[in-house]
């Protein structure tokens, strides 16, 4: 193929903008998307040459190599992964494949700071090589393809990209970096090389640099042709937790999740017996941008005895635990698993029961002693987790422990046991009010009595409020009621003398009542008198059985 000029995707052309004119700060996270990059391919290849060894070629020892060239001001990442052919270069290196380019400009739109770190988080990674160089040449041949078969793209980061075909014996990619004016401080070992212990230091394929060696004479550290190991090259999770520091820990997880805050807390356990499998699983701090789509892929990578399978693999976590980031390597699965399989994989079921017990654990241990940190949690996951309530029988009860309201007591944080320590002597059921907002909850005519009688009602105001009332009845023995739903039956609360006079008064009311269903008789069930309000004259009620005039409007809204 002779050398072609193409234009990047209008996307590309933005995200290039952005990169290149408002990203400052944490500028150097440009290698670790390089140097991410470049594992990936490697791991690419080793899960392709499962079932076609020749893949590897003669060249059957992954790494990666970091250089650098002081008089022509270029660093080059080189792996010998995968590669790519033309098409791909064109297609990975020009367009972006994943949603979400919109709401990235909008998080740096936002973002005072310009952290590059958020690049990442939006599989845009390449492209932060442009934040240090004003031309990227890309070399490259995949694997199983002729040398002929090499290609080279090169682009400045404007508006378009050349490529053209080369000849390439060796496989894989190198990334070659043109500096801008002004970025020499990349242009030293030292440096280099600390940034990539700090950022790649889990990456389980060594990352090479030339050796240093002292010159005498020069007086200087001088690079000799000798490569060394930069990195631990162990995977993280595989170590034992008495030699992890927590900084370890935490620096992991911003590489596998992107996030530049640190993790509210994580969990990392062998787990072995009948399925064996090592998990280590971090609730983030912040819920990420499509937290609210169900079918974005999940948090939970799957490796198979240290070779990496997958990144999305949904069948290691219930779809309510989403936002949960991790690594599971597993000791039994096949090395070729597939999707499908996973789904219906017995150790896969032992592996995501085992897991989520682990994380409701962790959010026990956090709600339990550190309630500050339980309450930002329930802030930006709460309205995830009961999803739970619904969708996971088998650990109900726990998560509805988990679950944190405002009541007519206080604002936030209450628990269901909680409000049942307070509740009042005779008091059976725990009370409850769907509305929209807290402020329309708080007004409603139906908490009047409860108001005068001191009995805390929970406010529930969260869409999904509704739909996981529908999946759980009682908490601790007691019936969950709601006090906008049939007669509120107040039982033991209600004296004999306050009985009494409902009685008589129902009494005395039966010919009104009597005109009132009749005139009313195409649009209510029934018209009774009531006790519940103190001050207002009247209000409606659904039937027990019947969905609460919220949810009714809700399904409207809902256009059903
Ligand atoms: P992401 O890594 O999240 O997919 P990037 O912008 O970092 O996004 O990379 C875009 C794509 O370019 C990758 O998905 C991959 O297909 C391709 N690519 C980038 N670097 C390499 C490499 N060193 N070897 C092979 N393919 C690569
Ligand atoms: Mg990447």
């Amino acid at each position: 193929m002779d050398k072609q000029t193409l234009s990047f995707q209008a996307e590309v052309k933005q995200i290039l903008h952005l990169v290149t004119h408002s990203l400052y700060s944490n500028k150097e996270i440009f290698l670790r998307e390089l140097v991410s990059n470049a594992s990936d391919a490697c791991d690419k290849l080793r899960f392709e040459a499962l079932d076609k060894a020749e893949l590897y070629e003669d060249d059957p020892d992954l790494e990666i190599r970091v250089s650098f060239d002081a008089e022509k001001k270029t660093i080059t990442i080189h792996d010998n992964g995968i590669g790519m052919s033309a098409d791909e270069a064109v297609q990975h290196l020009g367009t972006i494949a994943k949603s979400g380019t919109r709401e990235f400009m909008a998080a740096l739109e936002g973002e005072q700071k310009k952290d590059a770190n958020l690049i990442g988080q939006f599989g845009v990674g390449f492209y932060s090589g442009f934040i240090v160089a004003d031309r990227i040449t890309v070399e490259t041949r995949r694997a199983g393809l002729p040398a002929e078969q090499g290609v080279r793209w090169s682009s400045e980061g404007t508006g378009e990209f050349e490529v053209e075909t080369i000849h390439r014996p060796e496989r894989g990619t190198d990334v070659i970096l043109h500096l801008r004016d002004g970025e020499d401080e990349f242009l030293a070992a030292w440096k280099l090389r600390s940034i990539i212990s700090k950022y790649s230091d889990h990456i389980s394929l060594p990352v090479l640099m030339p050796k240093q060696r002292w010159d005498d004479e020069k007086k200087e550290q001088v690079t000799t042709d000798e490569w060394e190991a930069v990195n631990k090259a162990a995977a993280l999770w595989a170590r034992s937790k008495s030699d992890v520091t927590d900084a370890e820990y935490q620096e992991f997880y911003k590489q596998i999740s992107y996030d530049s805050e640190a993790p509210l807390a994580y969990t990392h356990n062998r787990v072995e017996g009948r399925t064996e499998y090592t998990q280590l699983l971090y609730v983030p701090a912040k819920a990420p941008f499509d937290l609210w789509n169900r079918d974005k892929r999940g948090g939970v990578k799957l490796y198979v005895k240290r070779v990496f399978i997958m990144d999305d693999a949904e069948a290691l976590m219930p779809v309510y635990l989403r936002f949960v980031k991790g690594v599971i390597d597993s000791a039994d699965l096949p090395l070729n698993v597939s999707r499908e399989l996973l789904q219906e994989s017995r150790d896969v079921k032992a592996i995501r029961e085992g897991s989520t017990k682990r994380v409701l654990a962790m959010l026990e241990d956090v709600a339990e002693n550190q309630k500050d940190k339980y309450a930002e949690f329930w802030e930006q996951f709460g309205a995830v987790l009961k999803e739970g309530i619904g969708e996971d029988h088998v650990n109900q009860e726990r998560l509805a422990k988990l679950l944190r309201f405002a009541s007519t007591q206080a604002d936030s944080g209450v628990g269901f046991a909680d409000y049942v320590a307070r509740m009042k002597e005779g008091q059976e059921a725990i009370y409850y009010i769907t509305a929209e907002t807290l402020a329309a909850a708080k007004s409603s005519p139906q908490l009047e009595i409860f108001r005068k009688k001191g009995i805390e009602v929970l406010l529930l105001t969260d869409r999904v409020d509704e739909w996981m009332l529908s999946h759980l009845y009682e908490f601790d023995g007691k019936p969950l009621q709601s006090v906008a739903k049939g007669g509120v039956d107040l039982g033991k609360l209600q004296d004999e003398e306050e009985k009494k006079a409902a009685e008589a008064t129902a009494e005395a009311l039966k010919p009104v009542l009597e005109r009132l269903k009749e005139a009313l008789k195409e649009r209510a069930k029934d018209v009774r008198t009531t006790t519940r309000l103190v001050d207002s004259p009247a209000c409606i009620v659904a039937d027990d059985g019947d969905m609460s005039a919220h949810l009714a409007r809700l399904l409207k809204q809902a256009g059903q």
